[in-house]
């Protein structure tokens, strides 16, 4: 899960890290109000989930409140990426000498946190990531020790800041690294940290993901959710428990059990198909739950055909086949269904599919196959 830049940097501020004065505005008017408060030149800066929002005119600097309304205004009416802007940061505007990158995040190669950052900071961070990547310095944290002060002193010194910062620097690296393990985070970064005109270190933006599968123990961070952003699908497959992630392809992929879901996508492209979606429905799960997996399933247009792939082990393949039934007949699928039921009670299962018109499959890779032809013949 993505958190804005406003709640990644009041999430920063609680762990010490000094962010500028400002808040969040969702009218032209707020955003007027909230400059007069502030008494400053100010930052007007569109609140969406994607980077690059300075270089795509969602970050502009106003004199005054009325100009800081008239840039809100335009702002608040922007598209950026494919994103409408529904509310702007007002932050007081900050005089800016040096831009510096500091991030976290998990190296999976070394399987360690990794704190990383660049006296080259700023909008072209990525560039300089990719072309001159010896700019970037980068310390592994010991997940049980936590991030130690000669490593925080490490990366100062790597990115050659002044001494007069370290101190400073040190400290924001600390709250960085505790929000971080905290907040059960896979990223926390600010791009730019910077270093005022009048010598201090601010974080001018900031960004966090949050593992998902971590959020059931942050009940206040899933609330900060931006239900916008996300396919309804997706929303709709969290009320049921279900596992589901939408996909580009034409065939949907209802499976049991998240390493089988996984091999029937990497089969279907294996046999020249594309999957519709990542769906598990969990074990044991009862024909409200196939139901509702099919009508979320079904409600992608581009979906042709649909892979029903069920391992029977507890839950008996039978009683599986009644469930997909009942889903069925509440349903009314138009598009081809290819089922591959095996384990106990398949013969049973498969009796019970064959009578409602269902092309049945012996093995996967014969369910695939199936499933990719029936694509081909759909279109
Ligand atoms: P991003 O483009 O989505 O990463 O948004 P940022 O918040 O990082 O802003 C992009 C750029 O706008 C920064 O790198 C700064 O150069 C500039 N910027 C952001 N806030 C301020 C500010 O308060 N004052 C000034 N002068 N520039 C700012
Ligand atoms: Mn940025």
């Amino acid at each position: 899960m993505k958190l804005h830049e406003y709640q990644s940097k009041q999430i920063f501020a609680k762990y010490g890290i000094p962010i500028p004065k400002g808040r969040v505005a969702a009218t032209a008017n707020e955003a007027k109000h909230i400059a007069e408060e502030l008494g400053s030149r100010v930052v007007i800066k569109s609140q969406v989930l994607v980077g690059g929002r300075g270089k795509a005119g969602g970050i502009r600097l106003a004199k005054n409140p009325q100009e800081a309304e008239d840039l809100a205004a335009q702002i608040l009416t922007m598209d950026i990426k494919g994103l409408p802007v529904r509310k702007v940061l007002v932050d007081e505007a900050a005089n800016i000498d040096k831009e510096i990158y500091l991030g976290i995040t998990n190296d999976r190669a070394v399987r360690k946190p990794v704190i990383m950052s660049s006296a080259a900071g700023g909008v072209d961070i990525e560039e300089v990531a990719h072309l001159t990547p010896e700019k970037i310095v980068k310390v592994h944290i010991d997940p049980l020790l936590g991030l130690r002060d000669y490593q925080a002193r490490d990366v100062a010194a790597g990115i050659d800041l002044p001494r007069e910062h370290w101190r400073a620097f040190s400290q924001i690296c600390h709250g960085l690294w505790k929000a971080y393990e905290d907040c059960d985070a896979t990223l926390a970064e600010i791009n730019p940290l910077v270093i005022t005109a009048d010598n201090h270190l601010l974080a001018v933006d900031g960004k966090m993901l949050l593992d998902d599968n971590a959020l059931y123990r942050h009940p206040d961070l899933a609330e900060m959710r931006d239900l916008d952003v996300e396919a309804s699908s997706e929303i709709e497959a969290r009320k049921y428990g279900l596992s589901f992630i939408k996909l580009d392809g034409n065939i949907g992929c209802m499976v049991n059990g998240a390493g089988l879901a996984m091999t029937t996508m990497d089969i279907i492209k294996l046999y020249g198909g594309e999957p519709a979606n990542f769906l598990d429905i969990g074990g044991g799960a009862g024909s409200d739950k196939v139901a509702a997996a099919l009508r979320i399933i079904l409600s992608d247009p581009n979906v042709k055909a649909v892979l029903l792939n069920v391992f029977g082990g507890i839950t008996r393949c039978d009683e599986v086949a009644r469930g997909i039934l009942s889903a069925m007949a509440e349903v009314k699928p138009k598009v081809p269904m290819i089922t591959r039921l095996v384990g106990t009670n398949a013969e049973e299962g498969r009796r019970l599919l064959a009578v409602a018109q269902m092309i049945t499959a012996e093995t996967l890779i014969d369910a695939a196959r199936k499933a990719v032809a029936a694509v081909s013949n759909n279109q």
